[in-house]
């Protein structure tokens, strides 16, 4: 005996008690678990209180027969299998019964190898069904699956068939070639792409099918600039299907090592003349010739000069770079009285000797702001120093700090050269220097108001600058609270 029902659930539905006790003898000795009823209403009761695997019923009993159970099985969209037992067959009944959803017939009388042969291949049946309905939900699950994470993926995903037609694009990509969501699938790349690079990579995949395992190219799409990888696809035996291509917005990262090459380059250029000039001092020393005392002065003092300016140069590029290191900061409430009283001292010597007075107006008293010591000493220092520099014989440098409701204004205003307006936008530009007569003989690196202007960003805060060519400027540290 085979043991194909051992564990299968079965209803037997008869109002016929022998019939019921023979076939839950025979159901039972072959390992199912059997439930017997004696009407269509009883029947239907099991039915819909538990899963059978299958209903052996029989087309006439009390309340409504298995025809009409059929039908309510239907409607209630039970997976159990049927099968009828019907005391008078006709091929008419059989008919109805299998369009009623039946899915095979006992004629009465029948052996119990009649019975168990039925009941097998119903049982087989319904785990067929169970098993490829499992299937199918993994299937659509793996294809939901697959598609949010499409969907979702911040690269552009472009699928193109062997006709050169695109067959699936995600939103990235679409975002990327400009196309609309609607625009509908499959259309050719010719269409789809207005990008030639892009066109040009991804017909060269198809060409070479097999000889390349992928493509890769910078192409610019529009304003943004994507690294794009294509993919030819093959069947399993070697025969191209299509390309699938990987769009990569690399836009933040161009113009990241186009500024690093920018700033390589500028450092480079802002070493170069004054170590030109020092070597050059010190060849004249060198080679000997006759320097009048008074002149080899002169020399050693310029070639102090500029190496004290390619120092204050490496100075400034340490701070920069340490601008952004965030995690060597330690922010603590910081008294502004003292933080503007240690700037001042510092400054004091420079200023006196080009007549320039520091005055300090600090109001509230007790007034505090967040931040890392060095990034505030720092900040407030390089803009007293340029209000000493940049200021005129008797003028003075005034400190002011004021508490808004959310921030820390810290200001530092000059009576010196000021900056003309179409300037302004931009201070803060590694490098940038005014170039006018007036200020030639100041020394500097152009790299004072970049340092401050990136500390500030890590804090939130601005730089606010106002000026009048001739009269002065004020520059403002607005630190959020
Ligand atoms: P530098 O090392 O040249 O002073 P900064 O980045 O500190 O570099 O300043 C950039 C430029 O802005 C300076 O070269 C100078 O021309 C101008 N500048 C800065 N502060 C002042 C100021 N208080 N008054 C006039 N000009 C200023």
């Amino acid at each position: 005996m085979s043991d194909s029902l051992l564990g299968a659930t079965i209803l037997v539905a008869d109002d016929e008690p022998g019939i019921r006790g023979g076939c839950r003898r025979v159901l039972e000795s072959c390992g199912a678990r059997v439930e017997a009823a004696a009407s269509g209403v009883e029947a239907l009761d099991h039915l819909l209180s538990a899963d059978f695997d299958i209903a052996i019923v029989d087309l006439i009993m009390p309340t409504f027969g298995g025809m009409e159970l059929l039908g309510r099985i239907a409607e209630a969209e039970l997976p159990v299998v049927p099968v009828v037992i019907t005391a008078h067959v006709s091929i008419d009944t059989v008919v109805e019964a299998m369009k009623q959803g039946a899915f095979d017939y006992l004629a009465k009388p029948f052996v119990p190898a009649e019975l168990i042969v039925r009941a097998e291949r119903a049982v087989a049946w319904r785990r067929l069904r169970q098993e490829a309905q499992e299937r199918l939900l993994q299937l659509d699950a793996d294809k939901s699956q697959l598609h949010t994470i499409v969907t979702s993926l911040a690269d552009g995903v472009l699928v193109v068939n062997r006709d050169q037609e695109v067959v699936l694009s995600n939103p990235a990509a679409r975002a990327a070639l400009g196309l609309e969501e609607g625009q509908g699938e499959p259309r050719p790349v010719a269409q789809a792409i207005a990008c030639d690079r892009l066109r040009e990579l991804i017909a060269e995949a198809a060409q070479t099918p097999g000889q390349v395992a992928s493509l890769s190219a910078e192409v610019a799409c529009g304003e943004r600039i994507y690294m794009a990888r294509v993919v030819p696809i093959l069947t399993s035996l070697g025969q191209p299907l299509g390309s699938a291509t990987v769009l990569r917005d690399v836009t933040e990262l161009m113009s990241l090592e186009r500024a690093k090459a920018q700033f390589m380059s500028m450092v480079t250029h802002e070493l170069k003349s004054p170590l030109a000039a020092v070597q050059g001092y010190l060849k004249v020393i060198l080679s000997g010739q006759e320097i009048a005392p008074g002149k080899q002065q002169e020399v050693l003092t310029r070639c102090c000069e500029r190496v004290e300016g390619m120092g204050q140069l490496v100075r400034d590029l340490l701070d920069l770079s340490r601008a952004d290191a965030v995690p060597l900061r330690r922010v603590e409430p910081l008294p502004v009285a003292e933080i503007v009283a240690e700037v001042i001292d510092q400054n004091r010597y420079f200023a006196k000797p080009l007549g320039v007075a520091l005055r300090t107006d600090l109001a509230p008293e007790g007034l505090t702001v967040s931040a890392d010591r060095d990034d505030l000493l720092r900040m407030v220092d390089n803009l007293v120093s340029n209000a000493i520099k940049y200021n005129r014989p008797g003028g003075h440098v005034t400190l002011t700090a004021r508490a808004t409701g959310d921030a820390v204004r810290l200001s530092v205003a000059d009576t010196g050269l000021g900056i003309p307006q179409e300037v302004l936008p931009r201070l803060g530009e590694e490098f940038f220097r005014i170039n006018d007569p007036e200020r030639r003989g100041i020394v500097g690196t152009g790299l004072g108001l970049a340092l401050i202007k990136r500390t500030l960003a890590t804090y939130h805060g601005r730089l606010e600058v106002e000026s009048t060519v001739g009269e002065g400027s004020t520059f403002t540290l607005v630190l959020p609270l």
